[in-house]
């Protein structure tokens, strides 16, 4: 069996049927699971956390199918023939929602989840901000499966709880153009006939407006199917880069900016901040906040408003006017007894945090907004002949061999022609870049997540990045906000004879250098000659 499992969040009521599940257990099975990265942790620890002996007799390592991890941020990734788009949930934990699109069809998945305006969620109103970007999200999917866990009656007394309310998914369908919706993440509480019940007005007044929209509410076991509208227009995709981030992101090299007048509350955010690894940097006037954003590239600006004391809007509303790339503006949260969607939008608030807040609540809206800024940089993609490409670089049994003087003495000489401190002889493995020779690099390998070597294996041509701060696919990868802090790369592809591509030679510098041309060709020499190099490997073996 070969199956993929996609994880909304890790809260135990979404994962406690992962230890029973009987597919994991049998070896020959091959298992993805998919989910947001946990607070502090990878998936796969979260995972494996709740098997741990004193809970569960087999441990997660121990199951006999092959599992495979994703840490995923919200972006866009295929699954076979599936395109799968993610976007951030609202509710305290870092959460997915999926929207799947397969043969013309849209599915999409969205537990747990609260709206960010609560008036929405007791009484119709604008779509607008964040909202607005989530229903876009849901745009005319063909069957929505939505956390509904409770009535507009009952959540002023959940507010902040991360749920929905049953009406305010039947209007977000509505404004959205879903053709059906199943109702889930039942309130505990309810029995069946209870919940039977709400969906009997639900329709009831969805035929009193002469409504098509068809709402039901889901069952344990039930089964779907899904068909094409014929009147459909095309499907929409959300997100553009990559949704896969499998390294933790280096949220330390991040601050947020925090323009509170309350002092209690002051220290209780920037605690909270420094909770998550990030930096909180205050300040007392625009002109200082103008400056700190422009030097140290804030991921978050949470603001007060409270006039007269302070005023946040106004604070938000100069920030905006400083800001020239419309598609990537800086989150900006007000913290406000109440909130004001239309001053907000006006002014261009991101999100709200409305007081009073628990700690908790605060530091999941943090890391939430701070790791939608981080995780933009993109993996290199798998190259279409990956499987014949692994088998001729392990046929080299070349991978974990000791140090060579042949090759050594190619990346002296690169780093010397090119006067850069660093230069490697890097071999793209499964899930590694691994160094044959690394000439003043003190790391044996790296995740090929991050490897810059990675696209120039999927490309098969030589690369060249002057400074990777102005480059989208670079600028916050771990291998240059942390060590060793790339700042100019250039790599060679290294093809075998077979046509395999199995690495690169590629130098490295800590500082932006102008690209010349020259420098391809004298790369490019040298790489022929460590590919020389290794197909004289083969060559020793055969004879
Ligand atoms: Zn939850
Ligand atoms: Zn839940």
């Amino acid at each position: 069996m070969r199956g993929h499992i996609l994880i909304s969040h890790t809260h135990w009521d979404h994962i406690q049927g992962i230890p029973f599940f009987a597919p994991l257990f049998v070896s020959g099975n091959e298992w993805d699971i998919y989910g947001p990265k946990g607070l502090g942790q990878s998936l796969r620890e979260t995972l494996a956390g709740q098997m741990r002996y004193t809970y569960f007799p087999v441990t997660l390592d121990q199951c006999g199918a092959k599992i495979r991890y994703h840490d995923l941020v919200e972006g866009t990734f295929d699954i076979d023939d599936i395109k799968v788009s993610t976007h951030y949930l609202n509710h305290p934990a870092l959460t997915l929602g999926y929207r799947l699109e397969a043969d013309g069809v849209a599915v999409v998945y969205c537990c747990d989840h609260e709206p960010y305006s609560r008036m929405l969620a007791t009484s119709p109103g604008n779509f607008t901000g964040q909202d607005l970007r989530y229903a876009k999200f849901l745009n005319r999917a063909d069957l929505l499966i939505h956390d509904a866990q409770y009535t507009a009656e009952e959540y002023p007394a959940k507010v902040g709880w991360g749920h929905s309310s049953i009406e305010y998914v039947v209007n977000l369908g509505h404004y959205a153009e879903v053709r059906r919706i199943a109702l889930t993440h039942h309130d505990p509480l309810r029995d069946d006939d209870a919940i039977d019940r709400l969906v009997a007005n639900v329709r009831a007044k969805l035929r009193q407006n002469a409504s098509s929209l068809d709402v039901f509410a889901a069952a344990e076991g039930q089964i779907v199917e899904v068909a094409p509208s014929p009147t459909k227009g095309p499907a929409r995709r959300a997100g553009e880069f990559q949704a896969e981030m499998p390294i933790e992101p280096a949220l330390a090299n991040w601050s947020v900016l925090l323009g509170i007048g309350d002092a209690k509350m002051a220290a209780a955010l920037s605690e909270a901040v420094r909770a998550e690894g990030i930096c909180a940097k205050f300040f007392s006037d625009m002109d200082e906040a103008r400056t700190l954003i422009a030097k140290d590239r804030p991921s978050l600006v949470i603001l007060e408003h409270d006039p007269p004391r302070i005023n946040g809007m106004e604070m938000c509303h100069a920030i905006r006017q400083q800001e020239n790339d419309r598609d990537h503006q800086l989150p900006v949260v007000m913290v406000a007894a109440q909130e004001d969607p239309d001053s907000g939008a006006a002014a261009g608030v991101t999100d709200w945090l409305i007081k009073p807040f628990t700690d908790a609540y605060a530091r999941t809206k943090i890391r939430a907004w701070a790791l939608r800024v981080a995780c933009q940089w993109m993996r290199g993609a798998i190259p279409k002949d990956e499987q014949q490409r692994l088998a001729s670089l392990r046929a080299l049994r070349i991978l974990d061999t000791g140090p060579e003087e042949r090759f050594d003495r190619i990346t002296r000489l690169a780093s010397a022609l090119f006067d850069a401190p660093i230069a490697l002889v890097s071999l793209v493995d499964e899930n590694r870049q691994w160094f044959k020779s690394c000439y003043g690099l003190n790391v044996k390998e790296t995740s090929r997540d991050a490897a810059f070597c990675a696209h120039v294996v999927y490309n098969r041509e030589p690369m060249i990045v002057p400074d990777t701060f102005q480059d989208k696919r670079f600028a916050d990868n771990p291998l240059v906000i942390n060590e060793p802090r790339i700042r100019f790369y250039a790599g060679c592809p290294l093809i075998l004879h077979d046509g395999a591509c199995i690495g690169t030679l590629c130098v490295i510098d800590t500082r932006p250098r102008p690209q010349e041309v020259s420098d391809v060709a004298c790369l490019r020499d040298l790489a022929d000659l460590v590919v020389q190099e290794i197909q004289h490997n083969i060559s020793l073996r055969r004879h």
